[in-house]
């Protein structure tokens, strides 16, 4: 396969040989990322210099309910002549079941989504000491302060973080394990979220200027029909695109075709967590076939300092 300058926008390359598509535009970008502000393994700066070092050039930090880690990472992109898009991951209640909307292009200060997330934070604290009390009743102490221990911010402490304390106690394979035996929903540490709803999520992203991009559609295990109620709903509040995942990267198509029936563009990001041998690492995004309408518009983002 070879690699060369494309004329569809800023950074665009296509992949012209031996390729599923004639002219894929591979526009370095990765729109989904996680540090340990968060429920990542590296600091913001280490995840920024991976990124670079992976060919990334436009990179959003996305952070579970938390901006706290965009100012280390843009000191580091502009350090390195990577464009970072200030984003965040956005816990949502839509049905009673929980989902993701990540926020694009936000101002971390502004006020509504300052005072939103520091909610969502709150959540997550009470929720943690439920989360501890059902595993206390398995037989398992000591949970909350294990998990946060591998909180390096213990403000947005989550499943991840009590995951890899019962693999610290031998009690799991690893994280993905503990998911499949305790945390994941229906499973006896399970509690079931109650973060806030769709239409404040959204409200709190436009409000501080950001583009709402409903997050791994394909992650919520809905119905056809479910999905097509939640992606009329986004549309309707104000939602901006639709994050064609990881699951996507193969064929990108059929979520493509999804998107744009609901007036959704596409953003594409790895959700990458933590460096995995063979695992899907910062910068492995889906590619989008040239024609298709992408979100953000990097053209209307302010560039980072
Ligand atoms: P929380 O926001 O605390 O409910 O945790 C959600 C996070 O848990 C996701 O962002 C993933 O990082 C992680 N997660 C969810 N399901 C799994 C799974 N099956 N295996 C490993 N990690 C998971
Ligand atoms: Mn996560
Ligand atoms: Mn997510
Ligand atoms: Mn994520």
């Amino acid at each position: 396969m070879t690699e060369r300058p494309c004329s569809s926008g800023p950074g665009a390359f296509c992949y012209d040989a031996d390729s599923t598509f004639p002219c894929i535009p591979f526009l370095h970008r990765d729109l989904h990322t996680h540090s340990a502000c968060s429920d990542g393994a590296l600091a913001p700066a280490a995840l920024v210099r991976r990124a670079a070092s992976r060919g990334v050039a436009v990179l959003a930090l996305t952070d579970h309910d938390d901006v706290s880690g965009l100012e280390e990472a843009r000191a580091e992109a502009s350090m390195l002549g990577v464009r970072l898009v200030p984003g965040v991951e956005i816990s949502v209640t839509w049905a009673g079941q929980g989902i993701h909307v990540l926020g694009l292009g936000v101002d971390p200060c502004a006020n509504g989504l300052v005072q939103g997330l520091d909610g969502l934070r709150k959540d997550r604290a009470s929720r943690a000491e439920r989360i501890a009390a059902q595993f206390d009743a398995l037989g398992i102490p000591g949970s909350l302060e294990g998990a946060a221990r591998h909180a390096r911010n213990p403000a947005t402490i989550g499943r991840s973080h009590f995951a890899r304390f019962l693999v610290d106690r031998g009690l799991a394979r690893d994280e993905q394990d503990v998911f499949k035996r305790y945390l994941a929903a229906g499973k006896p540490g399970f509690v079931a979220p109650e973060w806030r709803p769709l239409e404040q999520a959204i409200g709190w992203i436009r409000g501080a200027g950001g583009y709402a991009v409903l997050a791994h559609p394909e992650r919520y295990k809905l119905s056809g029909a479910r999905l097509r109620d939640l992606l009329r709903e986004f549309r309707a509040l104000g939602g901006a695109g639709l994050e064609i995942g990881v699951a996507s990267r193969m064929n990108p198509l059929p979520m493509l075709r999804i998107a744009e029936a609901f007036g959704l563009r596409a953003s594409v990001g790895s959700d990458f967590h933590t460096p995995v041998n063979g695992g899907v690492d910062v910068g492995d995004t889906a590619r989008i076939p040239s024609g298709h309408a992408l979100v953000p518009d990097l053209e209307a983002l302010p560039v980072a300092a």
